[in-house]
């Protein structure tokens, strides 16, 4: 079979599957983005957003891929003079740095290898100090497959009274975020990943302090601009509105599945994943205790690359996954397993990754992987 995007298994870490009612609401003539009609989307859409977040607060729409939210929050509530502390060990987390660092001249980053966690007790160290004012870090590093412990982390931010600043593009509607009981000041989510909606939208969450804390950072992503808008069911620029449209429908699918049943079904998928690897004989890339339940990231085989797994994946079977990003690109795989994915997907993944490994001669135990997955379906 030849790569047929219509019909593909589609099992990237986002962008990731969309349903046909979303794709179906963004078919739409134009609309005027300043009438009753429009106004009347982002109404529901403020409506249905703390369903996405799990709760309320301060919640924002911007036109703009995942990266836009977290410039929009760092540019506008990193501290120009206080310190602020990063906290990375992934590719995201990098990029949360280079962001930071263009806002603030008062930076301390901590990393940890990619794929462990990040380092807790030197971050708690640095937060005795008494002087850091703002916390940036990657909840879920989609690169590596490691969701970080923000409930480990979070007491020693509140004790600080630094801001708690989180990207949770690849949490959001994946694994739980506990936005209140943490204290997050802002919390980033990107359309494209546990929503399941197009690509191309960044939501922001922000907490009563972050929204008093604002000051003027970028022009076009100014916060309070936004919210300012959003008061009026409007935008302070031309929305992209057809995936504003999608977005309404997406969350109205959410709320009828539930978030705390999209968390349950996801984990449930994640923990399939994770013992179908095992069974395949491969290893996981990340720290176990910490991997994450929206993406699976395994280790290729020693002598099977990307042409040998990810490539015959895509042209004979046509199931699309995800390779490694910068220093892990060819050396590990990874499989998205959010927002509407669901338990085909992964039975045709695993069958088509036995039938790989089985025709190299590396596959020990003929349809395990199959029988871990189905022994974890509902
Ligand atoms: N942060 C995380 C954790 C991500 O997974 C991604 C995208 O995969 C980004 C940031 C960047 O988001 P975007 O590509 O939507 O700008």
């Amino acid at each position: 079979m030849t790569f047929d995007p219509e019909t593909t298994t589609f099992l990237i870490a986002g962008p990731v599957r969309i349903h046909p009612r979303v794709l179906r609401a963004m078919s739409m003539p134009s609309l005027n983005h300043r009438g009753d009609y429009f106004h009347g989307i982002v109404r529901e859409i403020r409506e249905l957003l703390p369903v996405l977040f799990g709760t309320t607060g301060h919640q924002v729409v911007l036109t703009g891929s995942g990266t836009a939210g977290l410039e929009a929050v760092y540019a506008s509530l990193v501290p120009k003079d206080g310190r602020t502390l990063v906290l990375t060990n992934g590719n995201f987390g990098d990029r949360t740095n280079e962001i930071v660092r263009r806002y603030s001249s008062s930076v301390t980053t901590l990393s940890a290898p990619w794929g462990s966690p990040i380092p807790l007790d030197p971050a708690k160290a640095e937060l005795a100090k008494g002087d850091v004012r703002a916390v940036c870090v990657v909840h879920n590093e989609t690169s590596v497959g490691l969701a970080n412990d923000l409930a480990a982390l979070a007491p020693a931010v509140r004790e600080a009274g630094a801001l708690f600043l989180v990207d949770g593009i690849s949490a959001v509607a994946g694994i739980p975020v506990s936005v209140e009981a943490w204290g997050i000041d802002a919390l980033v989510a990107g359309s494209q990943k546990g929503l399941a909606a197009p690509a191309g939208l960044a939501l922001v969450h922000l907490s009563e302090r972050a929204r008093a804390s604002l000051r003027p950072g970028t022009f076009y992503l100014d916060l309070a601009a936004h919210l300012k808008s959003l008061e009026k069911n409007d935008t302070p620029w031309t929305p992209a509105v057809p995936l504003f449209l999608a977005l309404r429908e997406a969350l109205l699918l959410l709320k009828e599945e539930g978030l705390e049943a999209r968390l349950a079904r996801t984990h449930r998928l994640a923990e399939a994943a994770r013992a179908a690897v095992d069974a395949l004989g491969l290893e996981l890339f990340p720290d176990r205790r910490f991997a994450s339940d929206t993406v699976t990231a395994v280790k290729n085989p020693a002598g099977l690359g990307d042409p040998e797994l990810r490539k015959v994946l895509e042209r004979q079977y046509n199931i699309i996954v995800q390779g490694g990003q910068g220093a892990l690109t060819g050396k590990i795989f990874r499989i998205g397993h959010m927002g509407i994915a669901d338990w085909p997907d992964l039975l045709v993944t695993f069958a088509a990754l036995e039938r790989i490994l089985g025709k190299a001669g590396r596959l020990e135990n003929p349809g395990a992987s199959l029988r871990a997955v189905v022994d974890r379906m509902p």
